[in-house]
């Protein structure tokens, strides 16, 4: 019994021709797999539309929540229309579109300030794949494939962080067990929503940006899938994110240690949670093109470490750095990080790096773009009004962390010397190895980061 999981990202699920692509890949691998599950994303932009309508939901602002339900509507009833449905589908489809946005209004209008709200923002955020994937299911039954739209509040039990929420494994397995295993032995290829959970007590909660990646990944466990394989809009994981350099080429394997830092420092291609559960379970995952599938793209899995030293791939992530010249010999740093680590905690960032000398401390913040688009300015606000009070200097800056991906970095100590000798005349505030010993951080000036960036990158072209 071989069962592959296929997740499906948004630009793998936007337009029709994406979507006759999905299809087409489905129709190819029911022949050469006993099981298919396949994760679904929400179109292209609709989870950032989403997410600006619960924020105006919020503000009171009817008008303009109702101006972004009106248009997700248009572009998925138009999304239909281009699809080759028969009459019967075409309508259940455009009532199902109907009745979600219908709920969601009813939403809006109950949000407040209080927890229950956050429960509110996940049950609103999510309503995008709930519409993305009755509209794969639907288009999987019009072609004679036998499928049905599966909503993940019934399968994936998680945490309550909500809007950064973690799943539980053995209570998503016996969930599993109970509402998919079932439909997967009855040949019925279920089109799950990514992205979205809900606590054992039933609350919504969202993944995380980006979590339909995660999702695959917990169902693949779940499932004890064979190969869990990611549909996006590259031809697999690169040596860079192709937006940001020029000459970007396809790795063809990893580990699971080197996407997961790749991920976690920055590479939005795949979530960086999403890998711990595979790596404990070995299940081999593979990151393709939708638009390519022909091509072979990137496979992850357990290796052997190889002998061959190669810095593999470049990627970067934007925080802020806080830092303080002390008069005194021991600079309170833990104070410093105290005060970060209160900010970050309310703001959901992380504390990436600390360093600290006799006369200067220096801590590096991180605030994930799950946190929305005004945390920086958040953080950076709770950060002075809590540093004010304090008598150091404190001094807070756009920084940069660019990470170098490689393996067995502890025992070829020439590879930081090669990163920094391409960094050249590139001030680094901060420089740290990574645990995994597969990734080497550098903290720059963000005004430095696109320089720095490109060099270290032709150097991984030219060097590779
Ligand atoms: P999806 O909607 O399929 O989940 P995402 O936009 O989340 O797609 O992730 C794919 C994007 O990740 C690519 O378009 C690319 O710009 C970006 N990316 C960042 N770093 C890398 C990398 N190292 N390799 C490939 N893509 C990367
Ligand atoms: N739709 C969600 C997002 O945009 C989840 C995902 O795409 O993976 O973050
Ligand atoms: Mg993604």
């Amino acid at each position: 019994m071989s069962t592959l999981v296929m997740k499906f990202g948004g630009s793998s699920v936007g337009t029709t021709t994406a979507l006759s692509q999905v299809l087409s890949i489905v129709l190819q691998e029911k022949e050469n797999w006993s099981q298919l599950v396949l994760v679904a994303s929400a179109l292209e932009g609709v989870t950032d539309a989403l997410i600006e309508a619960a924020h105006l939901a919020h503000l009171g602002n009817q008008r303009g929540y109702r101006r972004i339900v009106a248009n997700l509507r248009t572009r998925h009833l138009a999304l239909i229309e281009e699809l080759p449905f028969g009459a019967t589908e075409r309508t259940a489809l455009q009532a199902d579109i109907d009745r979600l946005l219908f709920d969601m209004l009813d939403i809006y209008q109950s949000m407040s300030q209080s927890k229950a709200a956050r429960a509110a923002v996940d049950a609103s955020i999510g309503v995008g794949e709930k519409l993305s994937t009755r509209i794969i299911a639907a288009l999987l039954r019009q072609n004679g494939l036998r499928s049905v739209a599966i909503d993940t509040t019934s399968l994936i039990v998680t945490d309550d962080v909500h809007g950064d929420a973690t799943p539980n494994i053995p209570l998503t397995r016996a969930k599993i067990a109970q509402n998919l295993l079932p439909l997967l032995e009855r040949g019925i290829i279920p089109v799950v929503t990514g992205f979205i959970g809900a606590t054992a007590a039933g609350e919504p909660t969202t993944l995380g940006r980006g979590g339909s990646d995660y999702t695959a990944s917990v169902l693949g466990v779940c499932v004890n899938a064979t190969e869990i394989w990611m549909w996006t809009d590259v031809d697999g994981i690169m040596t860079a994110d192709p937006r940001d350099v020029e000459g970007a080429r396809v790795i063809a394997d990893l580990s699971y240690d080197e996407v997961a830092e790749l991920a976690y420092f920055g590479a939005r291609v795949l979530h960086a949670r999403m890998i711990g559960p595979l790596r404990q379970q070995q299940i081999p995952l593979r990151v393709k093109n939708v638009f390519k599938p022909q091509q072979i793209g990137t496979l992850i899995a357990e290796k052997e470490t190889s002998r061959a030293r190669t810095l593999k791939a470049v990627t970067s992530i934007s925080g802020l750095g806080i830092s303080a010249e002390q008069g005194l010999l021991r600079a309170p740093v833990n104070q410093l990080i105290g005060e970060a680590l209160h900010a970050a905690g309310q703001m959901q960032a992380d504390v990436m790096i600390a360093s600290q000398s006799a006369a200067h401390s220096f801590t590096c913040l991180l605030i994930p773009t799950s946190a929305g688009p005004d945390a920086i300015h958040t953080t950076r606000q709770a950060l002075e009004d809590h540093l004010v009070a304090t008598p150091s200097n404190w001094r807070i800056q756009p920084i940069t962390i660019i990470t170098v991906i490689s393996n067995q970095l502890q025992a070829w100590p020439q590879a930081a010397a090669q990163v920094l000798l391409m960094l050249g005349d590139i001030r680094v505030l901060a420089l740290a190895l990574g645990t995994s010993n597969c990734s080497l951080s550098l903290v720059i000036e963000m005004r430095d980061a696109e320089e720095g960036l490109a060099r270290i990158h032709r150097h991984i072209i030219s060097s590779g």
